[in-house]
């Protein structure tokens, strides 16, 4: 994969910033644990969910959690990435894929992109009670069970399979709401907690959750 062919060193123009957050290895631990990076900047991509992968350049389901710096709004550009200075504003302390990310030749990237990712349980699994709350959370909204409720959905078009599909989404809703409300969790630290919900998720199955007069249902994703 190489982007720029004509030059051999980095120009610092920021294109790479502006098209997305790195994504962290056990190398970058510490950068969460000393809060280098606060946990509000981050989010995880939870196993089996769709994300783009840079290196096949396709759309594919990840083999485990990946946690990935967050985009600034709703852009895809770093929340790092200072525009007016052109510059990251965590340049000393940047993950270590930006520290080997050469635009010109991509190969040293490409060579740690899979190897030892972090994990939220590298992060959280000491965390009395949270890792517990974490793991069933994600054992009872796996992408994969998911994925194939979907598709039995789809081939049995049975209101039953719906329901179950609708009361999976609703524990992940509620427990959001739960954990902020009575656990007094900061709200910005979901993402990272919980992967995003899967409301916004849901459409990867070609489905998206609607609510209408108190009632939720699964409809289309082009209707
Ligand atoms: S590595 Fe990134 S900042 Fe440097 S020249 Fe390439 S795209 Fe620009
Ligand atoms: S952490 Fe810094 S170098 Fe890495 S993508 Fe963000 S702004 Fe760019």
């Amino acid at each position: 994969m190489s982007q720029e062919k004509s030059i051999s060193e980095c120009r610092r123009c920021g294109t790479c910033c502006k098209k997305g957050g790195p994504s962290f290895h056990i190398e970058d631990k510490q950068l969460i644990e000393k809060g280098i990076i606060p946990t509000k900047f981050i989010y995880t991509i939870r196993q089996g969910e769709l994300a783009y992968d840079n290196i096949r350049r396709a759309l594919l389901p990840v083999t485990s959690d990946i946690i990935k710096i967050k985009g600034r709004g709703e852009t895809w550009c770093c929340i790092y990435y200072d525009e007016q200075e052109t510059a990251c504003r965590i340049y000393e302390n940047r993950p270590v894929e930006c520290r080997v990310l050469k635009c010109w030749d991509t190969r040293e990237l490409e060579d740690i992109f899979e190897k030892n990712r972090l994990t939220r349980k590298d992060l959280l699994a000491e965390v009395e009670g949270l890792w517990d709350l974490i793991d069933e959370h994600d054992r009872r909204c796996s992408y994969e069970k998911l994925g194939q409720l979907v598709a039995r959905l789809k081939q049995e078009k049975s209101n039953a399979i719906a329901g179950q599909i609708l009361e999976i989404v609703e524990y992940d809703n509620q427990l959001r709401k739960l954990v902020v409300e009575r656990g007094q969790l900061d709200e910005q630290i979901l993402d990272f907690l919980f992967g995003r919900p899967l409301e916004e998720t849901f459409h990867m199955f070609g489905l998206r959750i609607e609510r209408k007069e108190g009632k939720i249902m699964l409809v289309p994703v082009d209707r």
